[in-house]
């Protein structure tokens, strides 16, 4: 992009949606999303990640940016992928994290979760298996490969742990239907939580058609079930024709910090990528540089951010500052903590 393309969208923009209202409630970011590793042992249609050659974070490396990442005020971990578990020394960098006080949040396809489960008992406080359909041909078909039935083995063996883990469905018009089965069949026996996490679009991946109106009202129906976490304001995004770039909602490069397995910064988000530093041992000061700044400025005001509905930068977008998604964000918000306690944890840290 050329430097006068880049200084349109540095300018304040007229509003002309002052029904946002926006009030920036958390300065500094809240969450890091630690990409340990590119690779996958799924091949998931929905998903490009797995066709990146890709190192493993170093430890040594991984201790050091936590560390920063705490000075920088981040609260939460997300270590992912690729299949984070495919990570040889996921439970040591995990254990890291709660050492100094994170949160940690991981997402598994559980191709190995039977394997590690022992030795990540206890450290992870929003543990999530994938799990696209209550039919095993379907959901091995959506993912690439034969991982139902590890989904069900890893729920029994997760169960005898004590550990808490939730499903995350993520939601196509071709599988609304599923949801009810996933419901009633395998969350409701196992007393899990079912999160509805709505598929986005995004670089040329294809999900196949966008959610319907239609769909996104029966997602809303949903939401409201006991033991299923909707995150509303996903939903009101999506209605709203996603982030405008005009007036974004999107705080991708100042609410969430990522980190790829070549220990470098990217931003503004991992989808768009468009700018990678080394991190060189300096991860703070290297956020609080000039350039840094400069390209997190532009969160949600490229020409790629028309139209985005990246869940993974919403969500925290969502959550350092009040706007209209705020509130739509925050029952699910207090619903899901309240069955999982986790601002309980939090408060230790
Ligand atoms: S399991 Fe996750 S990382 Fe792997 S291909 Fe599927 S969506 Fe992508
Ligand atoms: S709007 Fe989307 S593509 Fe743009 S910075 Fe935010 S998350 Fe990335």
């Amino acid at each position: 992009m050329g430097g006068s393309d880049t200084a349109i969208f540095l300018q304040p923009q007229k509003r002309k949606y002052d029904y946002l209202q926006t009030m920036r409630l958390i300065p500094h970011p809240v969450l890091c999303n630690y990409y340990v590793t590119y690779r996958c042992n799924a091949k998931c249609g929905f998903c490009d990640i797995w066709e990146k050659p890709s190192p493993y974070a170093d430890p040594g490396t991984v201790a050091i940016n936590l560390r920063h990442l705490k000075k920088l005020g981040v609260k939460v971990i997300d270590f992912t992928g690729g299949e984070p578990l495919l990570h040889r020394q996921i439970d040591t960098l995990l254990g890291l994290a709660k050492e100094k006080g994170f949160l940690t949040t991981l997402t598994t396809n559980c191709l190995l979760y039977p394997k590690w489960a022992e030795k990540l008992k206890g450290k992870i406080d929003m543990l999530h298996f994938s799990l696209d359909s209550a039919y095993k041909s379907e959901h091995d078909r959506s993912r690439g490969v034969a991982c139902f039935d590890f989904v069900m083995e890893s729920i029994d063996i997760a169960g005898s742990l004590g550990e808490r883990p939730d499903i995350l469905f993520t939601v196509f018009e071709h599988n609304m239907d599923q949801i009810e089965a996933v419901y009633e069949n395998i969350c409701l026996p196992n007393d899990l939580v079912l999160i509805l996490n709505p598929v986005f679009d995004y670089n040329s991946v294809n999900t196949g058609p966008s959610l319907s109106k239609e769909s996104l009202d029966k997602l809303t129906h949903w939401g409201k079930k006991t033991g299923i976490y909707l995150n509303e304001a996903f939903i009101q995004l999506r209605k709203d024709g996603g982030n405008h770039v005009t007036h974004p909602v999107c705080k991708a490069g100042s609410s969430t910090i990522v980190i790829s397995p070549e220990n470098k910064l990217v931003l503004p988000c991992y989808h768009l990528g468009l700018r990678e530093f080394n991190i060189d041992n300096d991860l703070e000061n290297l956020y609080h540089s000039e350039e840094v700044r400069k390209l997190i400025a532009l969160e949600g005001r490229l020409p790629e951010c028309e139209g985005c509905t990246i869940n993974c930068y919403m969500q925290p977008s969502f959550a350092v500052e009040m706007n209209r998604y705020w509130w739509k964000a925050l029952p699910s918000t207090i619903k899901y903590n309240r069955i999982k306690g986790t601002w309980k944890n939090m408060l230790k840290t």
